[in-house]
């Protein structure tokens, strides 16, 4: 058995050698390859393993009996004076990873052996204006570029051998609020990608740049009432699809610095030819101001890549009021019920509720709780819509002395039952693997008004952990009835990604430094490492001459110890970093 999987590893590298002496030869990573990541082990050249994004890996050779002797092969430091989160999921392409580091750098390291070949740091203005760290998720890659998005808001697209800047667009100006942290994500040629600052009251959007020149496609408002547009011929005309008019759902201007950022990116499902978008809270916080359902705020949004043309919405929390972000990734994946096939896709959102919806048309098919406690909300009515429980809005200062309405304590906080780390899901165990966090908040509102480049929420909040043992909660959930397969309760919040791989391993970090590696079907832990400093980035997997490795950065930092309130005193003993680790079995003898 062992002679036959070895002769056939020799085949195949032997032909992937081949076909990628071909590709050098030619043009670079082509949407085919994209679009086949999941399935070629031999490289990651996506965001989530796959445009779907279900974080699954068909490789097995690591798997619950081999992963105890996981070891670490070498670690890179991303040096300088500034640490602060890393939350980057690493690419890799004929041997060379492809990852960022925070205040928007970017690293080429031979995988092999850690070296780095390049390193590209973006000069950034004073003025920036990242809510939540100086973050960044990672690169896109296509043709020979290595594009990402700066926490000034511009798009870079770097040659792959030598660094060098190739094209740079301004998406938004940063003065204004807006940065990208996202990575962005390629379909069809375009470079596609969303924007973050929705605390300042910018106006979310999602555009769609030619990759290779840089060139804008067509750009698509997030907030109703402003208008799309598409590029003819280097023209810019209206792409007729307005997105809804000013002041239906939306009171007097408050449309015009709306929030709904596009913060999180998307993902993209070929079947359909749609990619998934999020949205973010509607600006300001205070609900109180903006009486409506504040469409495209807090929705998942299925965008045609062609156009930029919004082909159905699903709005997890119409009239937010807590900063329930609706951008968590929306996975595709495909289920068998009473013999037919379900094209679904599934989402974990910061109000505490998992929906799983018909890809095809937005159509509601489930939801249930996946939090020990939500406080806003009796449940789901029959279209996904929540049953808002009485008292479960923070008040109006109008009710009270016109500067601080009546507090309300709210689970979950407003850092989300999930946030923005990527759940997995597993083909061969049909359950998702959600990084997940229980606490609560106080949180109030305030009067504000809205001024270009300042903050806009008028809230104040102090978020608290409910539990004394932990806070962080990853969870086996089965998306056809809700069930709680599993559970792993980690004392720090979880904010790093998920992966999921054949070998019946699942595999995340936590904020107290280890990658964990568990067992998808039972829970149990069968290893851990410690990598120095918290783990709040996305574990990846791939092949190289015919052996397994796994990769994650390591660097504490992110929303919580900026936001966390009481959660923060809690985790503020750990200590920041900034480093790529990469494992493998040691090789037999
Ligand atoms: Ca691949
Ligand atoms: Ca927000």
């Amino acid at each position: 058995m062992k002679k036959f999987g070895r002769s056939t590893g020799f085949a195949v590298s032997t032909l992937v050698a081949a076909m990628s002496f071909a590709g050098m030869a030619q043009a670079g990573i082509t949407d085919k390859d994209i679009l086949a990541d999941q399935m070629t082990t031999d490289d990651v050249v996506s965001n989530g393993l796959g445009p779907r994004g279900q974080r699954y890996s068909p490789l097995a050779t690591l798997n619950t009996e081999t992963v105890k002797e996981l070891r670490p092969v070498w670690s890179f430091s991303f040096g300088g004076e500034k640490q602060r989160g890393q939350e980057s999921q690493p690419m890799v392409k004929d041997g060379v990873m492809y990852v960022t580091g925070s205040y928007s750098r970017v690293f080429a390291i031979d995988a092999k052996t850690g070296e780095e070949l390049w390193e590209y740091n973006a000069r950034l203005p004073d003025g920036i204006m990242p809510c939540c760290d100086v973050i960044n998720r990672g690169v896109a890659l296509y043709d020979d570029l290595v594009i990402f998005g700066t926490l000034d808001a511009k798009l870079v697209a770097l040659n792959k051998d030598t660094g060098k800047v190739v094209w740079k667009k301004k998406v938004a100006d940063y003065k204004e609020g807006y940065s990208l942290t996202a990575a962005p994500l390629v379909v069809k040629g375009k470079v596609i990608t969303g924007v973050s600052g929705g605390e300042f009251g910018i106006v979310g959007k999602v555009e769609a740049y030619d990759a290779k020149t840089g060139d804008i496609v067509w750009t698509r408002p997030t907030v109703e009432g402003h208008m799309g547009y598409i590029w003819k011929d280097g023209k810019k005309v209206e792409n007729g699809i307005s997105g809804g008019k000013p002041g239906q759902t939306w009171p007097g201007d408050l449309w015009k610095t709306g929030g709904a950022a596009t913060w999180l990116g998307g993902t993209y499902d070929p079947e359909t030819d749609l990619m998934f978008f999020g949205t973010g809270n509607p600006a300001p916080w205070n609900s109180h101001l903006r009486p409506g359902d504040n469409l495209f705020s807090s929705s998942r949004l299925a965008i045609d890549p062609d156009t930029g043309k919004i082909v159905w919405h699903f709005q997890t929390t119409p009239h937010d009021g807590w900063d329930f972000d609706g951008v968590n990734e929306l996975i595709s994946f495909d289920y068998s019920e009473g013999g037919k096939t379900v094209k679904a896709a599934a989402t974990a959102d910061r109000n505490g509720f998992f929906y799983v919806l018909n890809r095809e048309n937005g159509d509601f098919i489930r939801g249930f709780p996946f939090v020990d406690k939500i406080t806003w909300a009796e449940g789901l009515d029959d279209q996904g819509r929540p049953i808002f429980k009485e008292g479960g809005r923070p008040g109006n200062p109008a009710d009270t002395d016109g500067k601080k309405g009546e507090p309300v304590v709210s689970a979950p906080s407003f850092l989300g039952g999930k946030n923005w780390m990527p759940m997995a899901y597993s083909q061969d165990t049909g359950l998702f693997y959600v990084p997940s966090n229980e606490w609560a908040m106080d949180i109030w509102n305030e009067p504000v008004s809205y001024k270009k480049g300042a903050a806009y929420l008028g809230a104040g909040f102090t978020i608290r952990p409910m539990n004394d043992d932990y806070i962080g909660v990853l969870r086996a959930i089965d998306p056809k009835n809700g069930k709680e397969v599993w559970r792993y309760e980690n004392y720090a919040p979880l904010w790093g990604g998920v992966l999921a791989t054949k070998g019946n391993l699942v595999f995340t970090g936590n904020p107290e430094g280890y990658l964990m590696a568990f067992d998808a079907k039972s829970g149990e832990m069968l290893y851990k490492f410690q990598t120095g400093s918290g783990i709040v980035g996305s574990p990846i997997t791939w092949e190289m001459d015919g052996e397994q490795y796994v990769s994650v950065v390591s660097g504490w930092g992110g929303a919580v110890p900026l936001w966390g309130g009481e959660v923060a005193k809690r985790v503020k003993h750990l200590n920041q970093g900034g480093s790529v680790w990469t494992f493998k079995l040691p090789k037999e003898s």
